[in-house]
Formats: structure tokens, sequence, C-alpha cells
């Protein structure tokens, strides 16, 4: 499922192609003959903006990706398939963007991801982690009777941090998955807020993560390198990288938990 990093890696690289682009054709009639003004990111979700108040908003969920193509050229992002090589459009074509320079796909295996124009819904996102202070992440989260993990997941909350970055932060707090938001130590508020930055900003810096079985992916030089900095997500049965304990998986709240039994409390 695509995180924060791994769609902020896609906005930037849209940013370089799309802007100043004009769409000629859609599902969406109101934004014909309109140029690309703009492309932001809110928690999870992508918006390319066509002008005042046309804001087209991708969310990917589990398996959303986008392709642009020009002149034999692409660029990739979101959930990473075969489709990323494959030829476009793919049965998982849900939508197709014509523009001036090239064309844009959203395919999506599962169909739960969405394309809406104006959504609502980033209303309703918390704020960023980037856009809190430490005092200000602390105030959101400590009054919460839910589970730590369970807590930094909820995007009216906090947006933009889903499972990977949310078990490796964790980690990086010395924190239990488990432990309910309300009972951490002041020292472990701080250390989370300082993880969870940590751990998104290197996400960006990698460009995200890839599914560690997808070697199609490497071997075209696409997708991201977070993978090999995973903390705890995705090591079960590892050696914690503190050198104290081996690596358990739960499952919390339905998705793929793991922790260092031995150094995180
Ligand atoms: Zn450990």
């Amino acid at each position: 499922m695509p995180e924060l990093p791994e769609i902020e890696t896609v906005k930037l690289q849209l940013r370089k192609v799309l802007i100043g682009q004009k769409l000629l054709e859609s599902k969406f009639p109101q934004l014909a003959g309109k140029k690309v003004v703009g492309i932001e990111r809110k928690g999870k979700v992508l918006l390319i903006n066509f002008g005042p108040g046309l804001d087209l908003g991708f969310h990917f969920k589990m398996t959303g990706q986008l392709i642009y193509e020009a002149q034999g050229k692409r660029i990739v992002g979101g959930h990473p398939t075969e489709d990323f090589v494959n030829k476009m459009p793919s049965k998982h074509t849900r939508a197709v963007f014509h523009l001036s320079g090239g064309t844009l796909y959203f395919n999506d295996q599962r169909m739960f991801g969405w394309i809406m124009l104006n959504p609502k819904f980033v209303d309703k996102l918390g704020p960023e982690p980037f856009e809190l202070s430490v005092d200000q992440f602390i105030s959101l989260i400590s009054k919460r009777k839910k589970p730590i993990k369970l807590v930094l997941m909820d995007q009216e909350i906090i947006s933009g941090v889903g499972n990977i970055y949310a078990n490796d932060a964790c980690w990086e707090a010395k924190v239990n998955p488990r432990r309910l938001a309300n009972t951490l130590t002041a020292k472990q508020y701080h250390d989370l807020y300082i993880g969870v930055v940590r751990v998104l900003r290197e996400g960006i810096k990698y460009g995200g993560a890839t599914a560690v079985d997808a070697k199609y992916i490497d071997l075209h030089g696409l997708g991201g390198h977070y993978q090999e900095h995973f903390r705890v997500y995705d090591r079960e049965g590892e050696m914690c990288h503190r050198g104290d304990g081996i690596i358990h998986r739960f499952e919390l709240g339905g998705r793929g938990t793991y922790y260092c039994p031995k150094c995180q409390v």
C-alpha cells in the first residue's frame, strides 16, 4: 500500500513533466482544455490542480498506481506491479488522461482506489507530522486510549503514516506497538515524534519502499529503496538492529505488526 513517501515521490516526479500540459480528454469533462497548474499531496492523496477550485484527487489505497508515458519514456508510482513495465493500457487501467505531451494512466488491480474532483475526503485529514511541533504532536496522540500504532495510522488524527512507517517509528521510539497511546513515557512521546519524522524523511529520500519480491522493478531501475532500510517491518524472525532480540509479527487492527519484544516496551 503506497504511503506518504511513495506518493511524495510520484508527486515530485510528475511535477517535472505535467505542469503546463493541457488535458485533452478524460472522464472529467469539466477539465477538458484546462492546463495542469500544480501538483500537491495531502496525506496519501495526490492532487493535480487545474486552476482555482479544480483539484483532481487520486487515492491509491491498496493497489493504485499512476503511469505517465511520453515518447516511449515512463514515470511510474504507487503500488508496484508488472504493469510498471507492461504495455499501457492494461486490464487494470481504470482511467486514462490524454495530455498535450503524454498520457497518464491510473491502474488499480483491487479497485479500492479512487479518482475524484475536489474530494471532500482531504478536508477530514489531520495534519502531517512535518507540519507539527513536538508539543503539537504529543497533544494530538497522548490522550487516546487505543494502541499507539493504530493512533499513528489514524488519518484523521495525523495524516500520511501507514503501516510500514508506523511499525518502524515505534521501533525508533522503543515503544511496543500495542501500548495504549495515553500510557507512553515523556521520553517515548518525544522519541516517537523524532522517529516518525525520521522514517518518513528517509522513505522520501529513498523514493519510498518497493516489495522485496518485485524483482522486475529493480531490473528496470524503477521503484524505491526504503525496503533496504526497514527497522522491523517485514523482518519477522530476523535479529533486531539493536542486537538484543528477534523480530516478532502479530496482527493489530488487521495489519501485520512487527516489533522487538526486548527493546520495545
Ligand atoms: Zn531490539
